[in-house]
């Protein structure tokens, strides 16, 4: 009764890794629990998850060809293309978010194009808009942009109005830090970048202000719910969002915060299930109203007991 934060499946928004072949259910070494998998696989997997009570899941891709400037990211016959519609068709109730960055899908790793060894933001948004466009023509009903691009989430919406999907939200990446704890996540998208790393654009661990100002101007773009990228230890940016703006908040648990519970628990230095729980109730006590979590699965069969 006297309880202040209360958790549940609903907060969750789970991600899956779909790749391309068939009948591949590949685990990422450094995510145990977690899997590559390709079309027909992540199908039965949705179900899964939708059984479980959880709303909402997130795809990346793990395409069979990468180029410099990430054009598979736009093909209609690309495997998070081809998952929407699959997923849509056998789990129309699940409500399906796609990851919209190029970094999957180029050759160097990278979150946009390349010219004279840099990232180079304007060619990089069109791209990415009609990578939205192609998400949900194939039946997506939300974006998230995470490649923090200055002016993304404005291109998207242009876009994405243009083709009549004005009714389409956008949960932006809206303060995305350059993080360690992302590590495993490269291994479990196959997105290390091959060259300089991304500081130039995610940003600064040590700012809090600009954390704001960075959520600001995607609100100011059409952002529907914003995003603070990692969660555990950005606990104080996710409530200086929720204190600061009226939008839905969302947390990106992410692959290495989920990687040391998980490595810890199975060297038996830590209660797996008390840390789970205690992290995510955590999160959403600084204020997220929607986590994305590798947990999501786990936690949601203990929320259920
Ligand atoms: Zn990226």
């Amino acid at each position: 009764m006297v309880r202040e934060t209360s958790l549940s499946p609903d907060d969750f928004i789970y991600p899956l890794f779909v790749t391309f072949g068939r009948n591949v259910r590949k685990e990422i070494s450094s995510m145990p629990g977690c899997f590559q998998e390709s079309v027909d696989r992540v199908v039965k997997h949705a179900k899964e998850v939708y059984s479980l009570g959880i709303p909402a899941i997130i795809l990346f891709g793990i395409p069979e060809e990468k180029d410099e400037k990430g054009l598979g990211a736009c093909d209609p016959q690309g495997v998070v293309q081809k998952a929407i519609r699959a997923i849509k068709d056998k789990v129309p109730g699940l409500y399906v978010i796609t990851d919209v960055c190029l970094c999957e899908y180029t050759s160097h790793g990278h979150c946009g194009v390349i010219e004279n060894g840099d990232v180079k933001n304007d060619p990089t948004l069109e791209l990415l808009a009609l990578e939205a466009v192609s998400h949900v023509q194939a039946g997506a009903d939300m974006v998230a942009p995470s490649d923090m691009m200055d002016g993304r989430v404005a291109a998207i919406r242009d876009a994405l109005d243009a083709e009549g999907f004005a009714e389409v939200p956008i949960m932006s990446y809206a303060a995305k830090y350059a993080s360690a704890f992302y590590g495993p996540f490269r291994e479990a998208a196959e997105s290390t970048p091959q060259f300089g790393d991304r500081r130039s654009y995610q940003m600064d661990p040590a700012n809090r202000r600009e954390a704001l100002k960075e959520v600001a101007l995607d609100i100011e773009e059409g952002a529907d719910i914003v995003m603070v990228k990692p969660a555990m230890t950005y606990l104080d940016i996710i409530s200086d969002v929720r204190e600061t703006f009226d939008l839905p908040v969302a947390a990106y648990n992410v692959s290495g915060e989920y990687s040391v519970i998980k490595a810890a628990a199975r060297l038996g230095w830590i209660d797996e299930e008390r840390a789970m729980l205690e992290v995510l109730t955590s999160i959403k006590r600084a204020g997220a109203d929607i986590i994305l979590t590798y947990f999501a699965k786990e936690a949601a069969k203990v929320l259920n007991r």
